[in-house]
């Protein structure tokens, strides 16, 4: 898309001295005043249409402001200018390095990323945390230390029962370790191996280990279909219990027989946080995810037919269950299964069966190259979604990848703001940018970022409001949203007219240490 209203002038009328047409990095230097866009400041109070000034990395100025010599003006009439998009649950860190310009991210106007999710985190996060710094990407970094990581590390192969009180406390020295390297708390799945073995005590208490140190929690559920409200409660327990913030990673109902439960879903948060507990959760903005085939059984009986059954009549229906990929015959990739079922000749369900027991035998093997498989599934209602991303609490999430096969990789954001802001009126622009930047911001821990207000850092996106969109799709899921005109990070442009520019300005966000609350 053009990007004419997005004119980098020197703005000879607003001034007596016009300034010469700096060069990008001599106009960062000397600072930026971007006039006329509609301020959204991230707070939910009303958009108003003034000036923001850039000075370094902060946002020095907001108001109705002068031009000085030699600043860059932007002009963003029309446009509207918010703090960038933090996502709360990214899985950018599995190729942080390979694609620094972060170009699914920073093209929907992601400026921070919250990594390390589903317990899964980079070890040790000391030597992560140093490489992003060497190596910075054009986003902000944070990461959770992940439960699984540190399960893996006491446990190793014998992973499949629960632990023993003495591997427990290993595991909390390794929590503590990575929360002291600046981890904003425990990340957990524990709907995936290693962490489905574990006991809920045994999460309790390294969520705890977090806790002490002003950590959070946040886990992608134990279910999220046939036992979902059970692995809500032990999720709202450990923030009782521990006196902790926590929160539901990637909110959903997805089962069937679950679909229109929305308002009781979120009547148990509210009356949790009534009582004390501090739930938030976070949400995508698509009736569909991206997981491994295991999650479909959650008893890991992949032989059992009836559970095979269930899975595809109520969590993936198989016209609606794409193989994303699939190691051991990659010619299945991007078909359904449906599809790969009528190429094998049996039925669904044993398709089903089938082909996961060949994924298994590949891992079993040791063949980990051919063990891979994704699936992307249908399982939710729309109007579940619509109700869920409306709940005061939740923020948004992108739960994608750099380079990932689910499309919400590259048009969350962009997807709401469209879709379910503009289109379907779902939210308020004001409400849904709020819940992409400060609440996000709250709900992880991190300060000074999430708001346009004056001293905080210049994170900031400018998108038009009438063309702001997603294009990606499952079968096209890299193609770049409409809309995102500029964005900056740390005060340097980073995205300029859906070009990604040279500029790496990301820093790692650690945790702040906050006191830990006595009662
Ligand atoms: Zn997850």
């Amino acid at each position: 898309m053009r990007s004419a209203s997005l004119l980098v002038i020197a703005l000879a009328a607003a001034c007596a001295k016009p300034a010469a047409s700096p060069a990008p990095d001599a106009s960062a230097a000397k600072g930026v005043l971007i006039v006329n866009a509609r301020v959204i400041d991230g707070t939910g109070a009303p958009g108003r249409v003034t000036s923001v000034r850039i000075s370094g990395d902060r946002i020095a100025d907001i108001g109705d402001l002068r031009q000085r010599q030699g600043e860059t003006i932007v002009v963003g009439t029309g446009l509207v200018l918010a703090p960038g998009f933090i996502d709360e649950h990214s899985h950018a860190d599995a190729a942080l390095f390979e694609h620094r310009d972060a170009l699914a991210d920073v093209s929907q106007g992601i400026t921070t990323v919250i990594v390390g999710q589903d317990g899964s985190s980079v070890y040790p996060l000391a030597d992560f945390f140093g490489h992003v710094q060497r190596e910075p990407s054009t986003l902000n970094v944070a990461s959770y230390v992940g439960h699984g990581t540190v399960r893996d590390l006491v446990l190793g192969k014998d992973y499949k029962r629960v632990a023993t009180p003495a591997e427990v406390l290993k595991m909390q020295a390794l929590v503590d370790q990575e929360m002291r390297a600046g981890a904003l708390g425990l990340s957990s799945g524990l709907e995936y191996d290693p962490g489905i073995y574990s006991d809920p005590s045994e999460v309790l208490a390294l969520a705890k280990t977090a806790g002490a140190q002003g950590g959070r929690y946040i886990s992608h559920m134990r279910s999220e279909d046939f036992a979902f409200w059970k692995a809500l409660d032990e999720l709202i327990t450990i923030g009782r219990e521990n006196h902790m913030p926590v929160q539901v990673s990637h909110i959903k109902l997805a089962m069937k027989a679950s679909w229109g439960l929305g308002d009781s879903l979120i009547h148990v948060l509210d009356r949790a946080r009534a009582s004390g507990v501090q739930v938030t959760a976070d949400i995508y903005p698509y009736t569909y995810w991206h997981s491994g085939m295991s999650v479909l059984f959650p008893h890991r009986d992949f032989d059992n037919r009836a559970s095979a059954a269930f899975a595809l009549d109520q969590v993936a229906p198989s016209e609606g269950l794409i193989l994303a990929n699939y190691g051991p015959k990659p010619e299945y990739s991007g078909k359904t299964l449906h599809e790969v079922a009528q190429l094998m000749s049996v039925d669904d369900t044993t398709a089903l069966m089938q082909l996961l027991h060949a994924s298994e035998a590949a891992e079993a093997s040791g063949d980990t190259a051919h063990a891979d498989n994704a699936i992307i599934a249908t399982s939710m209602d729309e109007r579940d979604v619509a109700k869920l991303m409306s709940w005061q609490w939740a923020a948004f999430c992108t739960d994608g990848e750099l380079d990932g096969k689910h499309p919400r990789g590259y048009g969350t954001f962009t997807r709401i703001l469209g879709r379910y802001v503009r289109e379907q009126h779902v939210l308020t622009l004001e409400d849904a940018i709020r819940k992409a930047t400060s609440l996000a911001a709250a709900n992880v821990g991190i300060k000074d970022r999430g708001q346009i207000s004056v001293g905080r850092y210049a994170d900031l996106v400018l998108f038009d409001p009438q063309t702001v969109i997603d294009r990606a799709t499952p079968a096209e899921p890299h193609l770049v949203s409409t809309g995102i005109r500029r964005v900056w990070v740390n005060g340097a442009v980073v995205y300029d007219g859906e070009r990604v520019t040279d500029a790496r300005p990301g820093r790692v966000l650690k945790r702040v240490v906050t006191p830990v609350a006595t009662k």
